[in-house]
């Protein structure tokens, strides 16, 4: 898996977070305007795209793991992105897994997340 992220995976890990992705999905207002799923009218920026007041996260801060991390632990996936993350693909011993895992970047484990969640190890 690539060490990058492009938008169509931050999308996906937003709306695992149950967040709105921001920006324009074709939707209009009564008065015309182009609108974002959280309501907001949205801009047209200097490159000819809407966009969004709210910034879309970024998945490279603690927070934005923080925020994954919460989540798996809310729908009860915790063991199973273990098991896929650290078990299932990488057979190492839990003092390496540890070792590997306390090494990640941020980034590096919002991809982890994101490769768990594109194999269906957290449905
Ligand atoms: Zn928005």
């Amino acid at each position: 898996m690539s060490d990058q992220m492009i938008d169509e995976d931050r999308r996906i890990l937003t709306e695992f977070l149950g967040e709105c992705w921001h920006g324009w999905n074709g939707e209009k207002d009564a008065n015309n305007y182009a609108v974002c799923s959280c309501g907001k009218i949205l801009t047209l920026g200097e490159i000819g795209r809407f966009s969004c007041s709210i910034a879309n996260r970024t998945f490279n801060t603690w927070e934005d793991f923080g925020a994954l991390k919460d989540r798996i632990v809310e729908k009860a996936k915790m063991p199973e992105f273990i098991r896929y993350v650290v078990l299932g693909s990488r057979d190492l011993s839990v003092i390496r897994a540890m070792v590997w895992w306390e090494r990640k970047h941020p980034l590096e484990r919002c991809l982890l997340v994101l490769e768990a969640l594109k194999q269906g190890a957290l449905k």
